[in-house]
């Protein structure tokens, strides 16, 4: 049997992370060793304004020593997380994919979620040990229940990656033109702005850019 009391503290409800201000809610302890107090609503939940149709939800999170973005409640973003965690696959959510797997099958998924909850934990490096810290011994650990974002909330994303990909493909196309133009320059360097061997420059006949831009001779 759980113990259930009333709530002392204000918490994250259990079942749908939502806060539950003090005395308004149950704390729960489930019967096994070591388990810890959670809070939970006193009645049902109330519905998430990120998840007004109540769609399933996973975990993901991570410490800023890994590169980690603070999560943001109601934003929609690409996130990575492991199947073996409760996570979907990529066919649940917009722009999924497969990233890599694991010895134990467990698979990486890449896709667009939107954050139903999302919490930053401040930690001391003493006593904790959740990855990386930061040389100034303190790190933030963020956390996020999230669901899969939906065709709309996923579009801007999506949009804004093909931009990226158009633009580096076309960076890389420069730079297979100017290499059919010019050659490799083993030595090439970028002066620093307004080095004064940059003067010459402006004295240098217009060239184009492109192939096709010049005239046919
Ligand atoms: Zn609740």
């Amino acid at each position: 049997m759980s113990r259930r009391i009333v709530n002392r503290y204000a918490g994250l409800c259990r079942l749908y992370h939502q806060d539950v201000p003090a005395s308004t809610g149950i704390a729960v302890k489930d019967d096994e060793p070591h388990a810890p107090w959670q809070v939970e609503h006193a009645e049902d939940c109330p519905p998430n304004p990120h998840n007004p149709d109540d769609t399933p939800t996973w975990d993901i999170d991570g410490g800023e020593g890994y590169g980690r973005e603070p999560f943001i409640s109601g934003a929609s973003r690409r996130e990575q997380w492991w199947t073996g965690r409760g996570g979907p696959g990529p066919d649940a959510v917009p722009g999924g994919l497969f990233l890599d797997e694991d010895r134990d099958e467990d698979r990486r998924v890449f896709g667009v979620v939107t954050m139903v909850t999302a919490h930053a934990r401040y930690y001391s490096e003493e006593g904790m040990s959740f990855g990386v810290g930061d040389e100034e011994g303190y790190y933030y650990y963020y956390s996020a229940r999230v669901r899969a974002a939906t065709e709309q909330e996923a579009a801007p994303v999506l949009e804004a990656e093909a931009r990226h990909k158009a633009r580096s493909d076309l960076e890389t196309r420069r730079k297979s033109l100017l290499r059919w133009m010019v050659g490799d320059v083993a030595d090439a360097r970028h002066p620093e702005r307004g080095a004064p061997e940059l003067e010459s420059l402006h004295a240098l006949p217009q060239v184009p850019l492109r192939p096709y831009d010049q005239p046919v001779l």
